[in-house]
């Protein structure tokens, strides 16, 4: 039932590229169901080639989904305030929606085109991330953490702290995902909401079907993934569920979930690891669904060491986000959440000598992969070509610039922002500060890059691939 006057609201599409079970539209489907509605997404600047068609794809899906329940959605090619003026001409909005943003940059873009095209009308409404709020609460955290901290430790919990912090609440959300519908379809968005916008053209700055069909077909494809919330269901499917079918002879081939702490490692592969992060960066798929289908197959077919690691990668991202909540600005910032210097066991020579170099030439070789340690370039090149690399990729060459090379990481966290067709603003950054030694890491880490190439491309396979002429 509607509990608003019918005035006319746009909802901004940010990283919930989804109908299904989409928390925001189902919440205007309860709350605003008699307003007319123009659903809206602001393409990001600054993107790599094969993230720019990765995302093109994703739109294009949206779109067509969000046809079929007849509400008119658009790309803002830019998201400058005189854009948005335009658009608002064309079409005038009282109210802006938007689902809560998990970092302070995104936050503040949000809150600006409130603040200046909407009176501050703006509803920011709950994410579909697995732990509830209250668990997340920050200061509930931090008086915890504080209690039990010794003087002059980091403030802020470490991950293992975190986990032990959020062990009740996790309990409790898995409990309550088994009582979920099966098919998270049924919470579909079938308001009878009409935008009748036909008014709107390309010339308002908006993006047009055939460019981002233009943008979509042009990009290289990172073990041919396509973007959009139709390839993350079927990706989760496969992973999950087609990989772990039994032969002929009733034999069961040891893939997928079921191998997942063997395989995750491993980065020649498509299915080394579920590759599901593209999709939920942008939302195409959302943790909970991904939680549902775990629970699934620990019932029907095995509870292993590998389900369990994926619990543990699933809870990481819940981490970040809320590392990304409580860091505000310091996210994006050189020190990071620590003064560097405070974490135990720190390297002698970085903790008295915190000064972090500038070298734009050698930052350009990193980037470039032409470091001259081939497991570094080989990573490098991949990312370069595909937007794509393993997670022990990015460990080895955030540590490589931010502790050996010593370069400023955030150029490091910066590229990797547009570069990666996975991008998210609290697992990249979140990742690259603790890397860096300047998050929450208690340990200081540096990776023995030869060591590591030795262990994880023990033929030499990957490098062959990535570093040949
Ligand atoms: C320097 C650096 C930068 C990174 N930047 C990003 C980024 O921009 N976007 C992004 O999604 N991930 C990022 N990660 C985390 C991680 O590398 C990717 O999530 C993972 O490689 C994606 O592959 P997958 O989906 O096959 O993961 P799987 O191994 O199959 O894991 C399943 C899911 O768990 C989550 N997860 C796994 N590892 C991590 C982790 N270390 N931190 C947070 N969540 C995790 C992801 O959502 C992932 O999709 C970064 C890691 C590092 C070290």
């Amino acid at each position: 039932m509607s509990d608003t006057p019918s005035h006319s609201l746009i909802y901004w599409f940010t990283q919930d590229l989804r109908i299904t079970g989409n928390p925001s539209l189902q919440w205007i489907r309860r709350h605003r169901n008699n307003c007319p509605l123009l659903a809206v997404f602001v393409w990001p600047k600054g993107r790599s080639i094969s993230a720019q068609a990765w995302l093109a794809e994703a739109l294009l899906d949206l779109r067509k989904s969000l046809a079929e329940a007849a509400i008119e959605f658009v790309v803002l090619r830019d998201g400058s305030l005189s854009a948005w003026d335009r658009l608002l001409q064309a079409w005038p909005a009282q109210e802006l929606v938007a689902m809560s943003p998990h970092n302070d940059r995104d936050r503040g873009e949000v809150l600006r085109v409130a603040e200046a095209h909407f009176g501050n009308h703006l509803t920011l409404l709950a994410d579909d991330n697995l732990l509830p709020t209250e668990t997340l609460e920050p200061c509930k955290l931090l008086a915890h953490s504080a209690s039990k901290a010794s003087p002059g430790a980091n403030r802020l919990p470490s991950f293992t702290m975190f986990r032990r912090m959020t062990e009740a609440a996790w309990s409790e959300v898995v409990n309550s995902l088994k009582s979920e519908l099966p098919d998270l379809r049924d919470a579909r968005f079938d308001a009878n909401l009409r935008t009748s916008v036909t008014s709107l053209k390309a010339d308002q700055g908006l993006m047009s079907e055939s460019e981002l069909q233009a943008i979509a077909a042009h990009g290289p494809r990172a073990f041919g993934l396509r973007g959009g919330e139709t390839a993350a269901c079927a990706r989760l499917r496969y992973y999950f569920w087609e990989l772990d079918q039994r032969d002929a002879n009733h034999a069961l081939s040891p893939q997928g979930l079921r191998v997942y702490q063997e395989t995750r490692n491993g980065m020649l592969e498509r299915d080394d690891s579920s590759k599901f992060s593209p999709y939920l960066s942008w939302g195409c798929l959302s943790p909970r669904q991904i939680a549902r289908e775990l629970i699934n197959f620990e019932q029907d077919r095995v509870a292993n060491d590998s389900t369990q690691w994926f619990w543990q990668e699933l809870l990481w991202r819940e981490y970040f986000r809320w590392l990304a909540k409580v860091s505000g600005p310091q996210l994006f910032e050189l020190d990071g959440v620590r003064p560097f210097g405070s974490a135990q066991n720190l390297n002698q020579n970085l903790a008295q000598n915190p000064v972090w170099s500038e070298d734009r030439v050698a930052f350009a070789r990193w980037r470039e992969g032409r470091t001259g340690v081939d497991f570094v370039d080989a990573n490098m090149r991949e990312l370069a070509q595909t937007g794509w690399m393993s997670n022990r990729g990015r460990q080895n060459v955030a540590s490589y610039l931010a502790k050996t090379l010593r370069i400023n990481w955030t150029w490091g966290a910066q590229y990797f922002e547009d570069a990666l067709i996975d991008s998210d603003r609290p697992n990249n950054w979140g990742n690259w500060m603790y890397l860096a030694g300047v998050g929450t890491d208690p340990r200081d880490r540096v990776f023995n890059i030869e060591r590591q190439a030795e262990m994880y491309d023990t033929t030499g396979a990957y490098r062959q691939r990535w570093l040949k002429p």
